[in-house]
């Protein structure tokens, strides 16, 4: 099971230690372990936590898991010797480049402090495989075709091999039971498009923490009340502002000519992590908001064009 997880994650990591079953019926949680000489043992704990990532050992042994509702995409990426020319790109940022022709594919380049960067491209599984060779070279392929970004990387040295993921996306029935909670890729995945991944993961974690700390001072915890409710809070905020992306309206919001610097700095806001911040309106109604947003961008751009 745990090799499964692995190579749905692309990941070459062999475990020394697998987790074979897990027992949260009982007082409290038993964890059941092999160990890579073969030997087994258990854990009891008082609470048990998963942060396995996109392993998700507790969704798989007690089969929480749920589709995601975002459709199956993969990944391509690697990291480069990055060569890029000074003012090219401001290496405090994050470049995201959209393909010229298909607005579902996309590229991040993440810098470095080392002259380095990560460098991926996103696309339907459909789009990727249309593409031979390893996965550097089908990476290159792609962005070949983005004028932009094929400039910006133009002097790159590709120095290490890529790797490949696909059906990242991934949901579950409960972010929590008796006696345990899921907490970051162990719980939802929803996309890497606005680096959301490790600011849910560390939300996750702060709010299960404050309800243990509570547990154990003998307080009452209601986890879907004080857990999983204000955790889905900003995951759906992020899930609007993912959903608007490939379905494109979002994206004529960001392109748009003319910005409203009181609502880009709301949105911004946002997408740097503050998802929880319901004094923003765009957290509180981030679906209604941005369908009104979209409408309004769409409206003048035919405006300006006319
Ligand atoms: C293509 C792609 C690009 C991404 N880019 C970004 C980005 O730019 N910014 C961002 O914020 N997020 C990004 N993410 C998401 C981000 O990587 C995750 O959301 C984040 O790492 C989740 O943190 P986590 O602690 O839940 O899981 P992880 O960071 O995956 O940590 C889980 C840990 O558990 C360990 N583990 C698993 N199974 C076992 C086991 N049996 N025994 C012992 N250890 C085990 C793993 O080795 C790992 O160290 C991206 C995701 C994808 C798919």
């Amino acid at each position: 099971m745990l090799a499964d997880a692995a190579q749905k994650a692309g990941a070459e990591i062999r475990y020394r230690h697998v987790v074979t079953a897990v027992d949260v019926t009982g007082e409290q949680p038993v964890v059941k372990v092999r160990a890579d000489d073969g030997e087994e043992y258990t854990v009891t704990a008082r609470y048990l936590l998963d942060a396995s990532g996109f392993a998700r050992i507790l969704p798989r042994l007690l089969e929480l898991e749920r589709p995601s509702d975002f459709p199956v995409r993969g990944a391509l990426f690697t990291h480069i010797e990055d060569h890029i020319a000074h003012g090219e790109m401001d290496r405090q940022k994050i470049l995201i480049t959209v393909h010229p022709e298909h607005n579902d594919v996309w590229f991040w380049t993440i810098p470095f402090s080392n002259g380095r960067c990560s460098q991926g491209v996103v696309g339907t599984p459909e789009y990727l495989s249309q593409y031979q060779g390893t996965e550097v070279e089908r990476l290159r392929a792609i962005i070949a075709e983005t004028p932009s970004l094929a400039k910006v990387l133009r002097n790159a040295v590709w120095d290490m091999p890529g790797r490949t993921l696909t059906g990242y996306s991934a949901n579950v029935t409960s972010l929590w039971g008796k006696n345990f909670a899921l907490l970051g890729n162990a719980g939802e995945f929803l996309d890497p498009v606005f680096s959301s991944g490790v600011t849910i993961a560390f939300k996750s974690s702060s709010l299960a923490a404050k309800c243990i700390e509570r547990a154990w001072n003998g307080e009452a915890v209601d986890w879907q009340a004080d857990y999983a409710v204000p955790l889905q809070a900003g995951v759906n905020t992020f899930r609007a502002f993912v959903s608007g992306w490939y379905e494109g309206g979002f994206q004529d919001v960001i392109f748009h000519e003319r910005h409203s610097p009181e609502i880009r700095r709301m949105i911004s806001s946002i997408l740097a992590g503050y998802a929880w911040d319901t004094a923003n309106p765009y957290v509180a109604e981030p679906q209604r908001r941005l369908n009104v947003l979209r409408e309004l961008c769409q409206r003048d751009a035919k405006a300006l064009v006319a």
